[in-house]
């Protein structure tokens, strides 16, 4: 039996997300080389890689920001971004990409919340828009929300008017606000100063305790060793090792891991 640090069975749990054979160029550079990934339901995955070696293209392709040129994914057993039918894949029409998209929290390096709207509206406008929740309803989850992630009393604030750690963790309230079944994180303390790190990997530690499924791409190792129950290392386009915290970051069996680890830590 193999049980997450959430505790659940992921023998018994389903696989949430599957990326096979996954190949990616922007012209003439090839950027994923057949990348493959399995992620159980309540697991956390961590993917460590050096700059430049397609983590984050490899995350926009499982929510589909990104189109993979060959290969495929499925999240939750559906394919994203197209269906089966036969050997032959079909492109599904962009509204139910759109809708596919909803089941899939995004939090990136640079927040991106809407300037323009307050805390509460950035957290309420999307579950009322993608899943036509009333807004009461939205309302008073998001609320629940920013008090999760310690910001109750920012609720009128506008982002201009946070710190980088406040606004990432608002970031996070707005993905959760979809109640996704699964949550990607590219970088997301890596445009905070130093000392603003620590609030947003506690938030991202309490989702990890709650057994959410976690792709979280970072180059906090100490913070992949606490969390993650699947270190995934990237080199050039592949995934060069795959294994439990304690085997990729203590005794990595690559040489590439080594010389990464070596610096990062
Ligand atoms: P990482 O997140 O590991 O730093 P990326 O997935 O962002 O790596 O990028 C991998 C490579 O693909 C880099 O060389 C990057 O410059 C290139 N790349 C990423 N996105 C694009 C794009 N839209 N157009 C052209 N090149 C891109
Ligand atoms: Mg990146």
């Amino acid at each position: 039996m193999t049980v997450t640090k959430a505790g659940k069975d992921t023998n018994a749990a389903s696989v949430m997300v599957e990326v096979r054979s996954v190949r990616k160029s922007f012209g003439p550079l090839e950027v994923l080389k057949g990348v493959d990934l399995t992620v159980a339901a309540g697991e956390v995955t961590v993917i460590l890689g050096p700059s430049g070696s397609g983590k984050s293209t490899l995350l926009r392709i499982v929510n589909h920001l990104e189109k993979a040129d060959a290969g495929w994914v499925s999240v939750g057993g559906a394919l994203i971004g197209c269906r089966r039918s036969g050997d032959k894949l079909y492109e599904l029409p962009e509204r139910e990409v759109l809708k596919q998209r909803t089941r899939i929290g995004f939090v990136f390096q640079d927040f991106r919340l809407f300037p323009h709207l307050t805390v509460l509206e950035n957290v309420v406008e999307a579950p009322v828009w993608a899943l036509k929740r009333p807004r009461d309803a939205a309302t008073a989850s998001a609320v629940a929300l920013l008090v999760r992630v310690g910001l109750a009393d920012k609720a009128d604030a506008y982002p201009r008017q946070l710190s980088g750690g406040q606004r990432q963790r608002v970031a996070v309230a707005r993905a959760l606000a979809l109640e996704p079944g699964l949550l990607l994180f590219d970088e997301p303390t890596s445009a905070l100063d130093p000392e603003l790190v620590g609030e947003v990997l506690d938030v991202i530690k309490d989702l990890a305790r709650r057994g959410t499924t976690m792709i979280v791409v970072t180059h906090e190792i100490g913070f992949a060793r606490e969390i993650a129950d699947t270190v995934v290392f990237m080199d050039d386009g592949r995934v060069v090792e795959r294994g439990a915290p304690d085997d990729v970051l203590n005794a990595p069996r690559h040489a590439r891991t080594k010389a990464f680890l070596s610096k990062v830590l």
